[in-house]
Order: C-alpha cells, then sequence, then structure tokens
C-alpha cells in the first residue's frame, strides 16, 4: 500500500492524495493551490497517477483548496463518482462555480495583455471553464455520516464529522490490509457554530493535516467576548462596521454572533448587509442543513428560528443593492468578501469609509503577507484602492480565534485515540510541520512527511 501526494505535501493547499492499494487505486480529496504564481503552476503539473485508473475520489469538504482540481480530473479521463456529504457536494457547487468564473476572467485579462505585447500565442487557455466545473459537479454521489460506503470489493470508507465547515467529514478507510484515516481539514473545538470532530477510532495510518500545529487557539469565551467588545464599540459609535469574511464558514460565524448579540440587546440593533451573492447562497445551505452545530445552534433551528439571520439583515445582491450601502448613514455592519481585502466588494466599502474616524474594520481571519488586510492590520496610514489613496481614519480591530482549524490541542486529541503507529503530515507549512514531527516522534511514532509526487510505503 502506497500513498503518493500530488498536494499539500508540505505546503497548505492543493489537497490531493493518492492511495495505492495494488489492484485498486483511490484519491482523496483534489483541491487547488493557491496563494503566488509558483504554487498555482503546479495547478497545470500532470497528476503523479493517471486519472483514468482510479476506482474512487473521495471529498473531505468543499473548501476550494480540496475540491478545485476535480473538474481537471474529469477532464483527464477520470469517469467515476466523488462520494462527498450531501452538504459538501452543495458548498463544492457553489465554490466551483465561482472558481470557473474566476479563471475565465483572469483568463480574459491575461489575454487583452497578451495581444497588446503580440504574444497571444504563448498564451495557455483557462484551467477549466465553467462546462468543465458543470461536468464535475454532476459527478458527486452522496454519502451519508456513520455509514460504512463499499468503494471495492474489501474496501469500505466511513465519513465522520470533522467540525471544520458545513458538511465536512473525515474519512476512515478499511482495506483488507490496514485501517487508514483521512483528516481531510479537521475543526477549532472552540468554533461558535460547528461542534467539535467525533472522536475516531482506532486506525493503522493517520494521515494528518497540520496547518496550526505549532498554535493554541483562544477559547470560545474569549473570542465572542472580544467580538462584543469590538462590535458594541463600533456600533456605539454610530460609523459602519466593515467585516471581511470568505463565504463559507465565518461569513455564517459573523452573522451568528451578530444575531445573538443583536436579539439579547448587547449591541445597538442597527442595520446588517451581507454584502456577498455568494456568501447569501452559502448561508441558505447553513439554514436548511441539519448538520453538526453545536447544541444551541441545533436547538435553535429544531424551534424554528434562524441562528444566521439578524433581526436587521438584509441582503445586497445586485451591484447597485451593494453601492446603495454606502448612503447609509448612522451606523451599519456590512458583511463583505474578500476575506484578505485582495478582492471582492469589501473594497468599494473601505474606500468609502476608511477615512472615517467613526468607521471601524473588523478582522476576523488570517491576513497574509503582503495583503492589504496584512497592511492595515500593521497600522498602514495610507492604501491605494481603486487608483486612489485613502488616508486611514477608521479603528482597525483584529479578533482572533475564528479560526475553522484545529490547534496544537485538537490535532493531538484527534491523534491519540487511534493509536495510529504510522502517521503522515499533509496540509502544513513546512517549519510547523519539522516541529510537530519532532514532537511526534519524541513518542514514538513513525512519521512521513510527504513530498509532491513521491510514494510513501504505508
Ligand atoms: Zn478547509
Amino acid at each position: 500500500m502506497r500513498l503518493t501526494s500530488a498536494g499539500a505535501a508540505r505546503t497548505v493547499t492543493g489537497s490531493c492524495h493518492h492511495l495505492d492499494l495494488g489492484d485498486f487505486q483511490l484519491v482523496v480529496d483534489c483541491g487547488l493551490f493557491q496563494g503566488g504564481a509558483e504554487l498555482e503552476d503546479l495547478n497545470r503539473a500532470p497528476f503523479p497517477f493517471e486519472p483514468r485508473d482510479l476506482g474512487a475520489v473521495l471529498v473531505t469538504h468543499g473548501h476550494l483548496d480540496h475540491v478545485g482540481r476535480l473538474p481537471l480530473l474529469v477532464k483527464a479521463g477520470y469517469a467515476g463518482r466523488f462520494l462527498a456529504t450531501k452538504a459538501t457536494a452543495d458548498v463544492a457547487a457553489i465554490i466551483l462555480r465561482d472558481a470557473a468564473k474566476l479563471q475565465e476572467e483572469d483568463f480574459e485579462r491575461d489575454l487583452r495583455k497578451a495581444r497588446r505585447a503580440g504574444r497571444e500565442s504563448e498564451l495557455l487557455g483557462p484551467l477549466y471553464t465553467l462546462a468543465d466545473v458543470e461536468a464535475a459537479i454532476a459527478r458527486f454521489q452522496n454519502v451519508a455520516l456513520h455509514e460504512p460506503v463499499r468503494v471495492a470489493e474489501g474496501v469500505t470508507a466511513t465519513f465522520r464529522p470533522a467540525g471544520h465547515i458545513l458538511g465536512s467529514a473525515y474519512i476512515e478507510l478499511r482495506t483488507r490490509e490496514a485501517r487508514v484515516v483521512f483528516s481531510g481539514d479537521l475543526g477549532n473545538r472552540e468554533s461558535s457554530i460547528q461542534a467539535p470532530a467525533e472522536p475516531p477510532g482506532g486506525c493503522d495510518v493517520l494521515v494528518i493535516e497540520s496547518t496550526y500545529a505549532d498554535q493554541t487557539h483562544p477559547t470560545r469565551a474569549e473570542t465572542e467576548a472580544r467580538f462584543q467588545v469590538a462590535l458594541g464599540r463600533s456600533l456605539g459609535k454610530g460609523g459602519n462596521v466593515m467585516i471581511p469574511t470568505f463565504a463559507a464558514e465565518r461569513a455564517q460565524q459573523v452573522l451568528y454572533l451578530v444575531n445573538r448579540l443583536m436579539s439579547a440587546g448587547q449591541v445597538p440593533r442597527l442595520p446588517v448587509f451581507l454584502d456577498s451573492p455568494m456568501a447569501a447562497k452559502m448561508t441558505r445551505l447553513y439554514q436548511e442543513c441539519a448538520c453538526d452545530f453545536r447544541p444551541e445552534i441545533a436547538d435553535l433551528i429544531d424551534a424554528g428560528q434562524d441562528p444566521f439571520e439578524p433581526p436587521t439583515l438584509r441582503y445586497a445582491v445586485t451591484a447597485d443593492e451593494s453601492k446603495a450601502i454606502n448612503e447609509v448613514t448612522g451606523g451599519a455592519v456590512v458583511i463583505a468578501g474578500s476575506g484578505m481585502l485582495t478582492g471582492g466588494r469589501i473594497r468599494h466599502h473601505l474606500k468609502h469609509n476608511l477615512w472615517r474616524e467613526e468607521a471601524t474594520l473588523i478582522v476576523v481571519g488570517y491576513q497574509a503577507h503582503g495583503t492589504l488586510g496584512r497592511l492595515l492590520l500593521e497600522g498602514a496610514k495610507r492604501v491605494k484602492l481603486f487608483g486612489e489613496e485613502v488616508v486611514v481614519r477608521a479603528t482597525i480591530e483584529n479578533i482572533k480565534g475564528f479560526s475553522a482549524h484545529a490547534d496544537h490541542d485538537d490535532l493531538l486529541a484527534f491523534m491519540t485515540p487511534t493509536g495510529a503507529t504510522h502517521v503522515l503530515l499533509v496540509h502544513g507549512e513546512p517549519e510547523v510541520m519539522d516541529g510537530f514531527a519532532a514532537e511526534l516522534r519524541r513518542s514514538g511514532r513513525r512519521v512521513s512527511l510527504p513530498e509532491f509526487g513521491v510514494p510513501t510505503d504505508l
């Protein structure tokens, strides 16, 4: 039995792991590489396996870095199904359609540039189109949580809740030789909305993410208290509050907390705008899914209430509805993408508000180096938006603790009961993985750190 990673190997994106069982091959996840040209070039690299020969593809959750290359598997001849929970298939459909749109837009922009430079012939086509994405979406086959699914003679897969985002699962694979668990992305046990990952049973081999293996997240109580203070102070000033979020999970975490605080009268009840058509679609999935939320959320849903809809919520779908938000005075909460302020409608709101002393930007997510979000957190006094320089007078608040990923203790809490003797660390930055690997080896485990395309014997 051999495992070969075609992504998330000493990096955090592009999750794709190929398991060769001799007479049967399968892949777990097939995500997009993201975060700079060098990594993104890997999206065009050939897979270190033959997609036509795969007997099954299993999908842990719908994030782009776990599903973004599924259309390429189909294009390369994979003729089977993508096994995933229903919620994962629904999340993936929204995310893949958006990705196709961005791929096509990027290609159009590159084409215009190439034409001007007379280098049109050198340009590669878009990675995939909306038609490719629709072909991939049609391949999803829903699996129920907790129930073993037969994927081949003598091979079953059981999906169990991972507590990361809507529909997320880790996968227990039983073969004749061994029990292998693929963690996918594991949730933060201090999440405000997701129930913690279900404790795994025993296994021989554990393929586990390690994104935040070097960190300890704040408690849920600390995070929620800090958010309440920041939101209350901002709304009390009557200025607009901008909260940049990604469409899946973070937007719903923020909606849930804003709803709870406003409904309980703990912060002023001012208008709330969800200014992202994609986040609105995603929120509908959260509202309709009887998924593994925390008990207090499940209780609200059972009682016919909507935990993700603050009393004053308005959805801005069209560009005109988004622009109209700029006319609002006296304070409002605006939730929009993108999460790191690198694009999306949030940039328009920043342009209209960053120069206002009474406005506030509440950062609830990780901001990578070089992004506008990071510049603002570092105290930039002027930033460029749409070619104009904007003076920063707004308050910038940074609330950590909204992470949807397991921290060091979560990872160990997941790993320990499995009794796995061989642990493969994936989905992490090299320095973080090396530190975690050393710690695990001290406890006597065999630890492997797969490299792209290099097989590991299990
Ligand atoms: Zn994820």
